[in-house]
C-alpha cells in the first residue's frame, strides 16, 4: 500500500502569497478576544469560572477569555466519551480514517493560517516554527496515523487457520476513555494525543495545556467541521489535579496520552496505580516527558556544521522543545576553533515579537518559566565553576523575553549541565582531545533523561563508538545533525529512562498501545465424538 507524504512546508518568504495571508490571519486574531468554552458531547459549555490567556511576547495583550471546566463538567465529559463509545466503534475503521483525513485536508488548506497565527500569537513562535509544528506536523500525524492503522490491521491477522477454522483478530479499541493532557510546546502534540487513540475506536477527555487554550481550541473547532461526532473527543480546560481525580472516580478511565513534564508524569502513574481497584482496566499509560540532550562533538568533526546544530538545536524556540540542545561536550581543540565565531553568530539572533517575521527568537511561555530560567542563569553567574559567555539577558517587562545564552563550565555535573531548564540555555563542557570515550561515558551517567543526542564527528569509527556508548542515552540519535526536529515516519519520536515510556508518536508503535486485540476461532464442523486417538485400542 503506498504511504503519504510528509506535508511540504511553506517558506513565508517576503512577497509570498502565504505571508501575506498569515500576516492578514494575525492582525485579524490580535484584534479579537475570544470567549472559549469547554467542548462537552459536542457543545459549548460557559461556565462563567473563567481565566485570560495573553500572547507570551506582550503579556498585557489578553486573546482569548477561557472558561473552566469544575468537577461536573469533567464527570459530563467523562460520560459522554464513555456514551459515544459504541456508535463510534461501529462506524469502523474506514469511516473514522475518513474524518480524522479530511481534518488533515482543512488543516492544510484553509485552516492553516489560522491555526499558524493562533499558534504564533499564544505560544510565541514564529511562524516557520508554527508551520512545522501546527500545520505540517499536525497534519502528518493525522495522515501516518491512518496509515499505520490500516496496515496493522491486516498484519495483525493469525498466520495460520487450519482446515475446518477460521482464525481472526479483531483490532479493539481500549474500553472506555483515554484521558489526553498535553503540553503547550506543540499544537501538533496537542492534536495528536487525544485523537489517535480516537482512531482506534477509543474516545477521549482532551485537558489542554493553560498555555496554548487559543491554539488548541482552534484545532478541536477544526475537527468538529471535519466531522467529529459529539462525545468522542471531550475539550475541558481546567485544574489539572481536579481533572485527573474526577477521571479517575470513572470506573472506565481506559488509559492516559500524556506529554509534558517528567515530576507530573510520575506523579499521574502513581495516582493511576492507586486508582486500579476502582477500574474496569489496567489503564494504558502512554507518557513522553522530559529531556537533557546532548551534543557530544569528537577532535575530527565539521566545525561549521556543529556550530550551526547547537545554535537552532539550542534556541529555536527559545530552547522550550523536548529535543532542545542544552548540554554540549566539546573538545578543547574545537572550542578554541569555533568559540569566537559562535559568539559572533548568536550575537546576530534577533529577538522580539513573532509578528515582525525578521525575529529568530521570540518569548518564552509564562511568568513561571521565564523565573526559572532566568533563575539557572543567574545561578550560573555566581557559580565560580561556570562562566557566561554569551547572552544571559533576561527582561519580562512587556514579553517575558530571554537572551539566548550559553554557559561554558569545567563541572561536568553542574545543575544546568544535567537538569532541564526549557529555556534558550546551552551548557558546554570543554574536555580533553583524549578523552572522547569517558566522555559518552559521562554523557550517559550525567542525567537521568534519555530523550534526544547528537554525536558530530567525521570517522566512521568514532561515529560506531558513540553509537554503543550511546546506545539507551538517547531515543532520537543523531549523526552530526542537530538533535531537534524529528519527523513523522521519519523519525518516530520518543525517550525511554526519565524521558518517557518511549512509544514513539508519529509511528506504528504508538498506535499499536490504543488496542485491545480480541483472537476469534470460528470452527467450521465441531467435533461430534469427545474421545482421541490415543484411546483407541
Ligand atoms: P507540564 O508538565 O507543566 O504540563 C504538561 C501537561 O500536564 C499540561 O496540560 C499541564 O496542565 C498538565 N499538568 C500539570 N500538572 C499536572 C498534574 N499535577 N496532574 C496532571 N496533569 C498536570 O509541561 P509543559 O510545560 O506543558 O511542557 C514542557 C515539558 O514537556 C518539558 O518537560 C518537555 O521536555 C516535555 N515535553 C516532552 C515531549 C516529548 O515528546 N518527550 C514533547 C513536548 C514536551
Amino acid at each position: 500500500m503506498t504511504h503519504p507524504e510528509n506535508e511540504p512546508i511553506l517558506e513565508y518568504g517576503p512577497g509570498s502569497p502565504e505571508r501575506e495571508a498569515l500576516q492578514e490571519e494575525l492582525s485579524r486574531q490580535s484584534s479579537e478576544v475570544v470567549e472559549i468554552p469547554c467542548i462537552i458531547n459536542g457543545e459549548p459549555v460557559f461556565t462563567g469560572d473563567t481565566t485570560t490567556q495573553v500572547m507570551p511576547h506582550d503579556h498585557g495583550h489578553v486573546l482569548a477569555t477561557v472558561h473552566l471546566a469544575g468537577e461536573a463538567e469533567v464527570r459530563a465529559a467523562c460520560e459522554a466519551a464513555v456514551a459515544a463509545q459504541e456508535s463510534w466503534i461501529a462506524m469502523g475503521l474506514e469511516a473514522r480514517s475518513q474524518i480524522f483525513l479530511r481534518a488533515a485536508d482543512l488543516l492544510a488548506g484553509d485552516w492553516r493560517m489560522r491555526v499558524n497565527a493562533a499558534t504564533m500569537l499564544n505560544q510565541s513562535k514564529t511562524a516557520f516554527q508554527a508551520e512545522i509544528d501546527a500545520a505540517c506536523e499536525l497534519i502528518d500525524f493525522w495522515r501516518f496515523n491512518v496509515h499505520y492503522a490500516s496496515e496493522f490491521h491486516d498484519q495483525l491477522q493469525p498466520l495460520v487457520s487450519p482446515e475446518g477454522f477460521v482464525n481472526t483478530t479483531e483490532i479493539r479499541p481500549l474500553e472506555g476513555f483515554v484521558l489526553a493532557i498535553t503540553p503547550f510546546n506543540f499544537t501538533s502534540i496537542a492534536g495528536n494525543l487525544p485523537t489517535a487513540p480516537t482512531l482506534m475506536g477509543g474516545t477521549a477527555v482532551w485537558k489542554p495545556s493553560r498555555n496554548s487554550y487559543h491554539s488548541n481550541y482552534v484545532l478541536m473547532q477544526l475537527l468538529m467541521e471535519a466531522g467529529m461526532p459529539p462525545g468522542v473527543v471531550n475539550f475541558v480546560p481546567g485544574n489539572p489535579r481536579m481533572i485527573v481525580d474526577t477521571c479517575l472516580e470513572n470506573r472506565d478511565f481506559a488509559g492516559v496520552h500524556f506529554t509534558g513534564s517528567t515530576r507530573v508524569f510520575q506523579g499521574l502513574w502513581g495516582k493511576i496505580a492507586e486508582a486500579l481497584p476502582r477500574l474496569r482496566s489496567y489503564p494504558r499509560i502512554v507518557g513522553e516527558t522530559g529531556g537533557k540532550d546532548f551534543v557530544v562533538a569528537h577532535p575530527d568533526c565539521d566545525r561549521r556544521g556543529l556550530l550551526i546544530a547547537l545554535l537552532r538545536g539550542s534556541f529555536e524556540y527559545q530552547g522550550q522543545k523536548c529535543s532542545a540542545a542544552s548540554r554540549a561536550y566539546i573538545p578543547e581543540s574545537v572550542w578554541e576553533g569555533i568559540k569566537g565565531e559562535f559568539v559572533e553568530e548568536i550575537q546576530k539572533i534577533t529577538m522580539g515579537d513573532p509578528r515582525d517575521f525578521t525575529n529568530f527568537v521570540t518569548a518564552v511561555i509564562d511568568q513561571k518559566a521565564f523565573d526559572k530560567i532566568s533563575g539557572y542563569i543567574r545561578a550560573a553567574e555566581e557559580d565560580p565553576l561556570c562562566d557566561v559567555v554569551v547572552g544571559g539577558g533576561c527582561d519580562d517587562s512587556k514579553g517575558w523575553f530571554i537572551e539566548p545564552t550559553v554557559i561554558q563550565t569545567s563541572d561536568p555535573k553542574a545543575p544546568s549541565m544535567v537538569e532541564e531548564i526549557f529555556g534558550p540555555v546551552l551548557t558546554v563542557y570543554v574536555y580533553e582531545d583524549h578523552d572522547f570515550e569517558d566522555v559518552l561515558q559521562l554523557c550517559d551517567e550525567s542525567s537521568p533523561y534519555a530523550l534526544t543526542g547528537a554525536i558530530f564527528a567525521n570517522d566512521e569509527a568514532d561515529i560506531q563508538t558513540a553509537y554503543n556508548a550511546l546506545r539507551f542515552t538517547a531515543g532520537n540519535f543523531y549523526i552530526n545533525d542537530k538533535p531537534t526536529g524529528a519527523a513523522v515516519a521519519q523519525q518516530p519520536f520518543g525517550g525511554a529512562r526519565a524521558s518517557g515510556t518511549n512509544d514513539k508518536a508519529g509511528g506504528p508503535l504508538n498506535m499499536l498501545r490504543w488496542i485491545i486485540p480480541r483472537s476469534v476461532k470460528r470452527t467450521l464442523e465441531p467435533p461430534h465424538d469427545w474421545g482421541y486417538p490415543f484411546m483407541d485400542e
